[in-house]
């Protein structure tokens, strides 16, 4: 049933640049929180409260819950609700720059949790950044752009499978959940979107021996979609280096596997040395 369907009751004027599109069903966050599986013993990270519509139904929930957020004119209203909530713990601050590793002085063992219906416009870069933190993070459930979460669980030979997916699934195993019109937000967003869960390997089933080289060489074999990769890793790899892998090297970056990039990666740090 939707909850909102236009001014927001608080007031708050939807802010674009800082992707407000606030849920407004009461299923659609009955069914995020469902695949969320809150337990009491987690701590819980979310990204972007807005005006709490996944922060309510967690934080009775779990243990801890830190909440990021960087609208001024949301921190306030934040504070008035939940300061009282024993497991909340507000950071106003930008998500793209926080260092996440803090957060495990609340209990060093106990991995965090990620989850948020995301700033479109950020949802790149902040996952790269996420990731960094990988080993410290049991999950992350995300509402993205449904073609973002098309992108991140592709896999190879289709056409949505690109440097994206490749640097996602090295770190992690990707899941798509279910799609979230845009009738379920205010304001309505232009595209629809979906739920994506993230679960980073604690072992990676392919290592790559240099991770800066890894992401370097994957980003310049998808620099040019329609070329072949004898042509875009010209410089970086030989054709017979490259055919040493066991890869055509007239073939194109979106048909080659997480695991033979992370051949390719290697060989190229190998000879780079
Ligand atoms: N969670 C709420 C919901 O589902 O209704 C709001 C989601 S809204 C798509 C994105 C939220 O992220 C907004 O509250 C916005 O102010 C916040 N936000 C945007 N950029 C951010 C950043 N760089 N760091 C932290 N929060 C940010």
């Amino acid at each position: 049933m939707a909850r909102n369907n236009g001014s927001r009751p608080s007031g708050h004027k939807h802010k674009k640049q800082f992707g407000q599109n606030f849920l407004n069903n009461g299923r659609v966050i009955d069914q995020i929180v469902a695949a969320i599986r809150p337990k009491p013993e987690n701590h819980m990270v979310e990204i972007g409260p807005g005006e709490a519509a996944l922060t309510t139904p967690l934080i009775d929930v779990v243990k801890r819950m830190d909440i990021i957020e960087i609208d001024n004119d949301l921190i306030g209203p934040l504070k008035i609700r939940f300061a009282s909530k024993p497991a909340f713990n507000l950071h106003h601050t930008d998500a793209l720059a926080f260092d996440y590793s803090t957060l495990l002085e609340f209990e060093p063992d106990q991995p965090l949790r990620i989850v948020g219906n995301l700033p479109y416009n950020i949802s790149s870069p902040l996952m790269f950044h996420l990731l960094k933190f990988s080993d410290h993070i049991q999950d992350m459930h995300f509402m993205l752009q449904k073609e973002v979460v098309d992108r991140i669980t592709a896999e190879p030979g289709i056409k949505a499978y690109g440097r994206l997916s490749v640097m996602i699934q090295y770190a992690c195993e990707t899941e798509y959940l279910f799609t979230v019109g845009p009738e379920n937000f205010t304001p309505p967003p232009k595209v629809d979107s979906a739920i994506v869960r993230l679960l980073p390997y604690k072992t990676k089933p392919f290592v790559a021996d240099d991770e800066a080289d890894f992401a370097e060489l994957v980003k310049q074999a998808f620099s040019q979609k329609r070329k072949t990769l004898r042509n875009t890793l010209k410089g970086y790899l030989e054709v017979e280096q490259i055919e040493a892998c066991g890869i055509n090297p007239t073939a194109r970056a979106e048909t080659v596997s997480v695991e033979k990039f992370v051949e390719l990666a290697n060989l190229y740090h190998q000879i780079k040395l």
